[in-house]
């Protein structure tokens, strides 16, 4: 039987993109239907305008901490909807590259929601027709979660809408202990929003090293955030001069806007997946094979959808992946161990590996090295503020199982120290590494002494 195309992709975000992209290159006839804007939540509102607003917000403390260094600055002040058009110019920009790219590689773009029929038809909304694929590939990616049973949850916006909001809040309030909502206490804080970050467990970044989610959070209560904990929101009223939220402790805030980032969702409702008879796991995402098979043959999936690293750098590699194996030939799986990744909190935290405890977990001998430090930039800035790193080492082979840094270019090194982890690197590498000086990241390699010894006893 013949199809219209070779491959029809749901979703232009990052993994559908690649996919259509490398798939094309292959020979295959494709087709991308994209309902919102093509390069997807990354591009569109995610990590990109997020990166530029975290760049924005770290301006005020280089205005002060340059005083330190002989510099007069005049009282500065931020326009916000300057930043809003500069950003949007960009975002217009790279969305554009996108479009470009796509039909550049031969694959048809439908502007257009798309639901799935049957294992090989997809219906394209925006012209009422259907089409036919050998092979559909689900890469609608994640959307913000909300708890709609909470009185006043209409008052509040998403990181869907917090890119586009037309003026600056003065005061924020905001729902969610997890990247996502830390980023955004320190954007809005470094702006000079009066900024409170409210979460239900004890303690924000939950997953990452302990010692690293405390040290973020204090470094942020000294920048003048603050926190909340083991509360949750019992009602969002608005009032003539805002919004109050009212907690479960009794206690209000007042706010310009509620910014409630409580988790991500797998986008897989109402696309007719349970029609076409794909299994989906308890969390809504598509469960797929190491080769992002789904449980229909025809019908495969990459990125958020299938909620197992919901990160863009690994939703592209999936997709490329799946491109590869299936049109190019070439069967490859996606490591989705040591992924190097990065929280744009201020100060930053780059990590990459195990940490503290689930190394004391899955390893019977742990040492633990660490570095706690005041940044050559703050001794002349005067101010107060600590840079921490930790490294984690498998004590019987000497091989780096983890390492954790908060401070100034965190991000970057995460990357850098991912493919030594990745390689395998021994803390003896480590130590053999010749130091660049004068800097923060030699500490990496100058670390002699473990701070921990942790054994686990034989049973
Ligand atoms: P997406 O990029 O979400 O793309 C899915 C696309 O499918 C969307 O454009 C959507 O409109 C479209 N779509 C959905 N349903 C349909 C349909 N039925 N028909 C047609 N189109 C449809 N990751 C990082 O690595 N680093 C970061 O710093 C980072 N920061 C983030 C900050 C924020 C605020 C958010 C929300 C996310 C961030 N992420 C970050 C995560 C990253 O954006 C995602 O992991 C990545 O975009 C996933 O790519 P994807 O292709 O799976 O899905």
């Amino acid at each position: 039987m013949t199809h219209d195309y070779d491959l029809f992709v749901i979703g232009g975000g990052s993994g559908g993109v690649r996919a259509a992209r490398i798939a094309a290159g292959h020979g295959a006839r494709v087709a991308l239907a994209e309902e919102f804007r093509v390069g997807g939540t990354c591009v569109i509102r995610g990590c990109v305008p997020k990166k530029l607003m975290v760049y924005a917000s770290q301006f005020s403390e280089a205005f002060e901490d340059a005083a330190g260094y002989g510099w007069t600055v005049p009282p500065a002040s931020f326009d916000w909807a300057t930043l809003i058009a500069h950003k949007d110019r960009e975002i217009d920009r790279l969305n554009a590259i996108y479009i470009s790219n796509l039909t550049a590689a031969g694959a048809a773009l439908f502007q257009s929601r798309a639901v799935i029929e049957d294992p090989h038809t997809v219906r394209i909304l925006a012209e009422d027709r259907t089409v036919t694929a050998r092979v559909i590939l689900v890469a609608t990616g994640g959307t913000p979660w909300l708890d709609l049973s909470l009185p006043g949850i209409e008052h509040v916006i998403t990181s869907n809408e917090v890119f586009y909001l037309e003026e600056m809040p003065r005061r924020v309030v905001i729902a969610g202990g997890g990247y996502i909502a830390v980023e955004f206490a320190g954007i809005f804080n470094g702006l000079g929003a009066e900024t409170t970050l409210v979460y239900r467990g004890g303690e924000i970044l939950r997953g990452f090293d302990d010692e690293l989610r405390a040290a973020v959070r204090g470094e942020m209560e000294k920048r003048g955030v603050a926190f909340r904990f083991n509360v949750i929101f019992t009602s969002i009223e608005r009032q003539a001069d805002g919004l109050l939220a009212t907690l479960s402790d009794g206690t209000t805030l007042a706010g310009d806007e509620v910014l409630f980032a409580t988790g991500r969702r797998p986008s897989t409702e109402g696309i007719g997946l349970e029609a076409a008879g794909v299994a989906l796991t308890a969390r809504g995402a598509v469960k797929v094979d190491h080769e992002g098979r789904s449980s229909v043959p025809s019908i495969y999936a990459v990125g958020d959808v299938t909620d197992r690293v919901n990160l863009t750098p690994v939703a592209i590699r999936e997709g490329h992946a799946f491109a590869d194996a299936v049109f190019g030939g070439h069967p490859a799986s996606v490591d989705h161990t040591h992924v190097p990744t990065a929280v744009f909190s201020h100060p930053e935290l780059g990590t990459v590996g195990l940490t503290e405890g689930d190394a004391a977990q899955a390893f019977a001998d742990v040492d633990v090295y660490k570095a706690s430090f005041r940044p050559m930039l703050a001794t002349l800035s005067g101010r107060d503020e600590r840079m921490l790193m930790k490294i984690l080492v498998d004590a019987r082979s000497d091989r780096v199982l983890g390492v954790h840094i908060m401070g100034h270019g965190a991000a970057e090194l995460a990357q850098v120290l991912g493919i030594a982890v990745r390689m395998g690197a021994t803390k003896a590498d480590f130590d053999a590494t010749m130091a660049v000086h004068p800097t923060a990241a030699e500490e990496l390699v100058t670390m002699r002494t473990p701070v921990a010894r942790l054994r686990r006893e034989a049973a």
